[in-house]
């Protein structure tokens, strides 16, 4: 076995009924809490603390306001609860809080990239959807509208302190939502297991996270109330962050970043378009340029997984993903304004990502533009 590294939150709490135990918990990291929020309410969430709504995907200059509303309040940790977005807002607030500089001086791409200089505020995160993985990750998405990109804050450091992930706070989302967050989720397992930086201990996530997604999706979306399907996705959403976070994404994820800079389109639905012409266009270009190397197996172990079908091949699981997302009912890319004419922008981009580096075959901007294509 080769030397790997694998780094998560500090403590993972999981199962039905683990949000009561957030108040407890939170208390031993600090004692005034900014509570970072998303759109939709939790009930039951009595939990006090200056809290700061976030609408929709978090923006550098709505990372500048919580970072103000944490020291105007004499905060001493954050705790997220929401989807992607809240958590994402939380992790940069806890980290720009507690560092001097300028948001910018931290920021790859568009700032200066430097490395945080003080840990962040201890840094509690509880997912209420089922698809970013974000409560174990290190990073925070943040949108800047000037510049129409999506950057990253970055460093081991970020990774939360404490991550409650409890389904019970899932059983609400809509149908639309659960549909295109568990595809984001399946994404997330999927290209760190085809990932060209995929180890041992991602390996065993993805496989298991997988197979919850293949039993459990179909089932969380059809009936909301679907106490174990809605457990099977939190736990695949879980293992879709630990598998990411250690062991990179791929093409899917490499088209995201630009398209969630450019588009008003939310980073899971975006993903949920572009899975099934990304898993093809890896498969096509393994077929064509490395038969026999693991990718190619590895997307026949995904097929065996999801059809069933112990001689499944790498393309009937790409056929079966792709019938999964019209059973979901996934938008195209064009239901968020794609158009052919921003295909050469988009695989320019995509090219330059950080996500696609880790893809486990480097595709040709024809075969990349192909991904948008079918995807509109
Ligand atoms: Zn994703």
């Amino acid at each position: 076995m080769t030397v790997f590294e694998f780094a998560t939150a500090g403590r993972i709490i999981f199962g039905p009924g683990s949000f009561a135990q957030l108040e407890t918990v939170a208390a031993g990291y600090g004692k005034c809490p900014l509570v970072v929020t998303g759109k939709r309410r939790i009930g039951g969430n009595t939990f006090a603390g200056t809290t700061f709504p976030v609408a929709g995907e978090p923006t550098i200059d709505l990372v500048r306001a919580g970072v103000e509303a944490f020291r105007g309040a004499k905060c001493d940790i954050v705790v997220a609860i929401g989807g992607g977005s809240a958590i994402d807002a939380g992790k940069a607030i806890a980290a720009a809080a507690a560092n001097p500089g300028d948001l910018l001086d931290y920021l790859e791409v568009i700032g200066k990239g430097q490395p945080l200089e003080s840990a962040p505020y201890p840094f509690i995160a509880v997912p209420t959807t089922a698809g970013t993985g974000s409560e174990v990750t290190r990073n925070a998405v943040l949108g800047s509208p000037e510049h129409r990109v999506k950057v990253s804050l970055r460093s081991p450091l970020m990774l939360p302190r404490v991550a409650i992930v409890d389904p019970e706070l899932t059983r609400s989302l809509p149908p639309g939502i659960t549909a295109s967050a568990g595809l984001d989720a399946f994404t997330q397992l999927i290209e760190p297991y085809v990932s060209s930086r995929a180890n041992p201990m991602t390996d065993s996530f993805c496989l298991d996270g997988i197979r919850h997604v293949a039993a459990s999706l179909l089932r969380a979306h059809k009936n909301g109330g679907d106490g174990e399907a809605r457990t099977g996705m939190a736990w695949a959403s879980l293992l879709g962050g630990l598998a990411l976070a250690n062991a990179g994404l791929g093409v899917v994820h490499g088209f995201a970043a630009p398209i969630g800079g450019m588009f008003e389109a939310p980073h899971g639905a975006v993903c949920a378009a572009l899975l099934p012409a990304g898993m093809r266009a890896n498969i096509d270009a393994l077929r064509e340029r490395d038969p026999k190397g693991p990718g190619l197996e590895r997307y026949a172990t995904i097929a065996r997984i999801v059809t069933g079908d112990p001689n499944g091949s790498a393309e009937k699981g790409a056929r079966w993903v792709e019938a999964l997302a019209k059973k979901l009912a996934i938008p195209t890319l064009a239901a968020w304004g794609i158009r052919s004419r921003d295909i050469p922008e988009l695989v320019e981009k995509a090219g330059r990502s950080n996500s696609i580096r880790a893809n486990p075959i480097p595709l040709t901007p024809v075969e990349l533009a192909t991904v948008i294509e079918r995807s509109l």
